[in-house]
């Protein structure tokens, strides 16, 4: 008998590491260097975590082996609590939900919110492990566009307009992947404001609210919109560097009162996994009080800044290629210009470049951008790796798909 996968699946995709990474794979077993470009994994690119987080997770690895309380370990709760009582969101440590990465709590806070046939408004271009968990809940992911002509901003018209009576929650990501956008009060206070008119949940991912670039600053949605129901969501992966430590929260904001079944909902699923990992978490209150050595990094002089300043600089030189600058996070989500680069299928464009270059980069469409003409990098490689994989990509776009 054959075995299928579940029909669930059905429109669950994950680009990022998809068909181009299993190429990849094979281009490595077969003694090729690939240059994966592909994941905003800080370690890979030689990124060290901040050494007393380290220190926390050493300290606590021989004893905490055991399970922990599903919601999360007091002190990592109470920690974070903290961190957004200082921002002037008010919240309890209940209310705090502790995961195994982000990614955990994503999937989590779709499965306890949809039913077969609900909606969800998900950025276009978007992460698109929501997209995916939005499917894999039974919902449908409803795309509303950023503007590449004002600088990725949402489109609060498009939104408006994009809003049924199935529509359940709205996504916000910000700073945002793949386009490096940070977006302003008033822009926050507009998608706000579609929320409460058309009662809708608010998922705040801010997993890069600590990496901006050139004085910009962050705002959480959840403190300018106290009468929304936000989940927000952040983690250690990328301000702290552990990604492979799979360490992330939840943290319910807003009006509960309402909201109980779907917050029991959230517990079961939460008892259900468990708990999250460990250690991890005994890194929690460490990492969010204090120095924030993330800002090393982003501020002048700083690695991350320099490499987005080369990255940014270089791919606007290749003729054809235009790019917004990032204001925040990892990544550059370039656009070619489709009278240059006539390119019917940017997933074939990225394996051509692999296979050519050993250069992975992920097409545009694997983040639900509905035009083959982008494609994300990372900006996490040093100076010298970055000018190398830019030029690289430029001498292959030189000729591609221009007939
Ligand atoms: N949200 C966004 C916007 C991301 O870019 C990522 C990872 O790249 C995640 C969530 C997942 O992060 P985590 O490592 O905490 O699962």
């Amino acid at each position: 008998m054959q075995v299928i996968q579940s029909t669930k699946l059905a429109n669950v995709c994950y680009e990022i590491r998809g068909p181009v990474l299993e190429e990849a794979m094979r281009l490595e077993a077969a003694g090729h260097r690939i240059l994966k470009l592909n994941t905003g994994n800080p370690a890979a690119f030689g990124f060290d975590c901040p050494p007393e987080i380290l220190e926390d997770i050493l300290r606590t690895v021989g004893t905490a082996h055991g399970y922990g309380d599903a919601k999360g370990l007091l002190s990592a709760r109470r920690a974070v609590m903290q961190h957004y009582q200082t921002k002037g969101i008010d919240l309890s440590v209940d209310d705090i939900y502790l995961g195994n990465g982000v990614s955990e709590l994503i999937q989590m806070s779709m499965q306890a919110l949809l039913d077969d046939g609900d909606e969800v408004l998900v950025p276009a271009p978007d992460y698109p492990l929501w997209t995916a968990s939005v499917s894999l809940s039974g919902g449908t992911a409803v795309h509303y566009r950023c503007d590449e002509q004002a600088d990725w901003m949402p489109d609060l018209a498009d939104i408006e307009r994009k809003v049924t009576d199935r529509t359940k929650a709205i996504v916000v990501i910000n700073p945002n992947n793949p386009t490096g956008a940070v977006y302003g009060d008033e822009l926050l206070r507009g998608i706000a404001e579609i929320a409460r008119r058309h009662n809708l949940i608010v998922c705040a991912d801010e997993i890069y609210d600590k990496i901006l670039y050139d004085g910009v600053t962050h705002t959480p949605f959840a403190s300018l919109a106290p009468d929304l129901l936000t989940l927000t969501f952040n983690g250690l992966s990328k301000a702290y560097r552990v990604a492979g430590y799979r360490s992330g929260w939840l943290a319910v904001c807003g009006p509960k009162a309402h909201a109980a079944s779907y917050i029991e909902g959230l517990t079961i699923l939460a008892n259900m996994r468990l708990c999250a990992n460990m250690p991890a978490q005994h890194a929690v209150a460490t990492a969010l009080g204090g120095r924030q050595s993330i800002n090393d990094l982003v501020l002048p002089g700083g690695r991350l800044l320099e490499q987005r300043d080369t990255a940014y600089e270089l791919l606007t030189q290749i003729p054809g290629v235009s790019c917004v600058k990032p204001k925040g996070a990892l990544y550059a989500f370039p656009r070619l210009d489709p009278k240059v680069y006539k390119v019917k299928d940017d997933r074939r464009m990225v394996l051509d470049l692999l296979r050519a270059e050993k250069i992975m980069i992920v097409h545009g469409t694997g983040f639900n951008w509905p035009e083959p003409d982008h494609f994300r990098l990372v900006t996490l490689p040093s100076k010298d790796d970055l000018t190398d994989a830019v030029t690289r990509i430029g001498s292959f776009l030189d000729g591609y798909g221009q007939y």
